[in-house]
């Protein structure tokens, strides 16, 4: 079974089910694990990584929050469902 660890508190990310061709592609239990890629002005311009990183990061350290592929004609002044969640440790 294919995991990865949170970028921030290391917590592992296990994937639902698998494998696929790419390990970063599929579903993840309690986190986000996607392809990154660098733009131009940075030093590593053109280089693809892997990030993982855990629910509960992503709400403490406040991400950017810019939509939800599940949800239609949202829009950006409604509020997305994890600011009203509460997690607990
Ligand atoms: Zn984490």
């Amino acid at each position: 079974m294919t995991k990865y660890q949170c970028v921030v508190c290391e917590k592992d990310i296990p994937e639902v089910h698998g494998p696929f061709e790419k390990d970063w592609e599929g579903m993840w239990n309690g986190g986000i694990v996607d392809k990154i890629a660098a733009g131009y002005g940075s030093k590593i311009d053109g280089d693809m990584f892997v990030i993982a990183i855990c629910d509960e990061c992503v709400i403490e350290k406040n991400l950017k929050w810019v939509g939800n592929y599940m949800e239609r004609g949202m829009t950006k002044f409604e509020i997305p469902k994890f600011a009203k969640t509460k997690i607990t440790k």
